[in-house]
């Protein structure tokens, strides 16, 4: 469905991604941990479109959708103007039948009679349950999360991380930087641990939580 082949990226002198490969199959949730600095963002923007690689080659079919760390929600856009801009004006898709869908969004993301609210009135985890339904209003077939719910206290947290595992009980395709261990373990089918802009360890969570790549024990002990 997706696939990433011997991706480079440098910011003038420092070599973000080096080389990095991977494959997305349908139906799969793919989870990327690592310390901060190791390239997770910018792989997201590569795959995403919003930073060009160096080198390599980017294979996609169709949609993909991107939820941010700090929601990136358009400030001066009600809840379903947010939601429904792109669907109309990238897409050209009719408003009427992308109200249905944002509003069926809406309710599925419990944020029924929030529609006129604008991002500013909302409590963060609201604010990221909008930027979901707007993301999936793209009928995107591959959705990236990037630390999703890093400016979110715990109590926010759980609700976003409740959101995303039922999408994952639906299958909905999906790639995941976080550093919710305890959840990147319950939700993902594979695991991929990046430090200093490679692919060190890849496999699935008890392979990785396993693993006993130095680099890898010791950004899981912060976590104890
Ligand atoms: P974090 O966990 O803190 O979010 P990350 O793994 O997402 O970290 P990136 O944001 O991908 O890391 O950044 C990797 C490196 O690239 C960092 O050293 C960062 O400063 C640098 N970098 C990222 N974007 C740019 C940019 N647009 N221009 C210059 N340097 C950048
Ligand atoms: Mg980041």
């Amino acid at each position: 469905l997706f696939e990433m082949k011997h991706i480079k990226k440098s910011f003038g002198a420092l070599d973000v991604l080096r080389d990095i490969s991977l494959e997305v199959d349908k139906g799969e949730v793919l989870s990327i941990i690592g310390p901060s600095g190791s390239g997770k963002s910018t792989l997201l923007r590569c795959a995403t479109g919003l930073e060009t690689p160096d080198a390599g080659e980017i294979v996609k079919n169709g949609e993909v959708g991107l939820v941010f760390q700090n929601f990136n929600l358009f400030p001066h856009f009600s809840v379903l103007k947010n939601i429904i801009d792109a669907p109309m004006r990238v897409q050209k898709r009719k408003k009427e039948e992308v109200l249905v869908q944002a509003r069926e969004l809406l309710k599925k993301m419990g944020l029924e009679g929030k529609e006129d609210a604008y991002p500013y009135q909302l409590s963060g985890g609201q604010q990221q349950r909008v930027s979901i339904a707007r993301a999936l209003c793209m009928n995107p077939d591959i959705l990236f999360f990037d630390e999703p719910t890093s400016a979110l206290d715990p109590e926010l947290t759980g609700e976003i991380l409740k959101v995303i595992k039922a999408l994952a009980a639906e299958h909905i395709t999906m790639v995941i930087v976080t550093h919710e261990m305890t959840f990147a373990r319950d939700i993902s089918d594979r695991i991929i641990f990046m430090d200093d802009g490679v692919i060190a360890v890849e496999g699935t969570p008890e392979q990785v939580f396993a693993s006993e790549h130095a680099r890898m024990k010791e950004f899981l002990g912060k976590f104890h």
